[in-house]
């Protein structure tokens, strides 16, 4: 039963690590770089102007993801990606905070489904927009897929990596076309479902699934990102920076893979905070730390006072996101 209930700790930990993160960092949005031991806190404030505890897009585009794999039985299915495209087509006309990219697809999205004769989009218009925008403007690697990964491999725990990695490269390309992203994704997500069934931190868990000079150049980028420090990654709206930046404030966290260091609050606080003081895109690189620190530490390893403060769209608290983490990770 201890480990049952660990690794369930473990399931909750992800999207609610991956919340903390968010809130978090997000009244510190484009700011610069803080230095070490400067405070850091759940104050609230930045783009959105949210409340205190509040998540952010990064956080509420993972729950559209959630309840989408949920409804479909844990699989990326075609019915799966076109509710995710139609969810966040949703919450981005409310939503104060949607990523540039996100958003010119989702637009782009409804605009090429209303040429085609239908109401709402599917996913094959969102996957053709992200395309055009990529080849409209030769860039599509923003940090906007990266960020929304800790469903996907709640979704895909008990089945192999392999289709957990191509999962996650499906679902970056509704938004992000730029197979860096699709990439970083992957291997992200492998390192989420790994640090779940484990509880070991293992970001090269998944290089194996790529072409050798690609797994070459990330091992590379890890390691770069293990020496730095997390304000090294400062172009962290790009998604190899935000992977790197997020990486580097666990690796420091953990004792640079000494192996020294137990996975617990203090790891898990060090991590996220470290990743706030990075400076700029504070809240998407503390979110995609918080969803692999957090699958590794466990939610136990969260503060209480965080967990009471965090809230956001649509009209969720804590206990809910752990409730969708443990059925995600049980339905199926
Ligand atoms: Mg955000």
């Amino acid at each position: 039963m201890k480990n049952e209930t660990d690794r369930d700790n473990r399931v909750c930990g992800v999207l609610l690590g991956l919340a903390a993160g968010d809130a978090l960092g997000a009244g510190y949005e484009f700011k610069p770089a803080m230095e070490a031991g400067e405070p850091v806190g759940m104050i609230g404030g930045g783009l959105g102007d949210f409340a205190p505890g509040e998540w952010t897009d990064d956080t509420s585009m993972a729950i559209v993801m959630a309840q989408a794999l949920a409804a479909s039985g844990g699989t990326a299915s075609e019915e799966a990606c076109t509710q995710m495209v139609r969810g966040w087509a949703d919450w981005a006309k409310s939503a104060p905070d949607v990523g540039v990219q996100t958003s010119a697809v989702l637009r782009a999205a409804e605009s090429l489904a209303r040429r085609g004769g239908r109401e709402l989009p599917v996913a094959a218009d969102a996957i053709q927009a992200a395309e055009d925008a990529h080849q409209r403007t030769g860039r599509s690697g923003g940090n906007g897929s990266l960020m929304r990964t800790a469903p996907v491999a709640l979704a895909y725990l008990h089945r192999p990596v392999e289709e957990a990695f191509a999962a996650a490269a499906k679902l970056s390309a509704l938004t992000h076309f730029d197979p860096e992203a699709a990439e970083a994704c992957g291997l992200w997500t492998a390192a989420i479902r790994h640090a779940v069934l484990t509880g070991q931190l293992d970001l090269r868990c998944g290089l194996h699934l790529l072409e050798p000079a690609r797994a070459g150049l990330w091992e590379q980028r890890i390691s770069a990102a293990e020496a730095g420090e997390p304000k090294d990654f400062s172009n962290n709206g790009w998604v190899v920076e935000a992977f790197q930046g997020a990486w580097s404030a666990i690796s420091a966290a953990t004792g640079h893979g000494t192996g020294q260091a137990p996975l617990d609050r203090r790891v898990l606080v060090e991590a996220l905070e470290a990743a706030v003081r990075g400076g700029v895109d504070t809240d998407t690189v503390a979110a995609i730390a918080g969803s692999l620190v957090g699958a590794a530490c466990g939610a136990r390893a969260i503060p209480g006072e965080w967990l009471g403060m965090l809230h956001g769209w649509p009209g969720l608290k804590a206990v809910d996101l752990g409730d969708a983490a443990l059925e995600l990770a049980a339905g199926h």
